[in-house]
């Protein structure tokens, strides 16, 4: 369950960390502001939306109760159940591969893809 992998206060929709987050900023879409995140893991809903969380935290500062989104234990649930962004998938192979997220670089070569989640 998506849920027991936040380990913390439960979220109590108050809302105020929506203006703290930066991916709400600009997106202004519910489903990827923490509240939503934290709804969707309660729901234990595997969305691929969980992949754009920066992982900043800014809206733990500001919550009342001290949620957490734990990005990074919800998205390893994820890919151990197929549900995982191809760039993921990506930056994951090369850095098996290379040591690095970007892939195969000569001496000196700028990487022109930065793969993320
Ligand atoms: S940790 Fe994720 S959900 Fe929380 S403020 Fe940062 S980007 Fe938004
Ligand atoms: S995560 Fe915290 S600040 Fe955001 S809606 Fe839930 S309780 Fe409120």
């Amino acid at each position: 369950m998506l849920t027991e992998l936040v380990n913390n206060p439960a979220c109590i929709a108050c809302g105020l960390c929506r203006e703290a987050c930066p991916v709400f900023a600009i997106l202004r879409q519910e489903q990827i502001s923490p509240r939503g995140l934290a709804l969707l893991a309660d729901q234990n809903i595997a969305s691929l939306v969980f992949y754009q969380c920066t992982l900043c935290r800014s809206c733990r500062v500001v919550c009342p109760v001290g949620h957490d989104p734990n990005g990074e234990e919800i998205r390893s649930a994820l890919t151990t159940q197929g549900v995982e962004t191809e760039a993921n998938r990506q930056m994951i192979a090369n850095i098996r591969a290379c040591g690095n997220p970007f892939g195969e670089l000569k001496e000196g070569e700028i990487p022109q893809k930065l793969y993320c989640c």
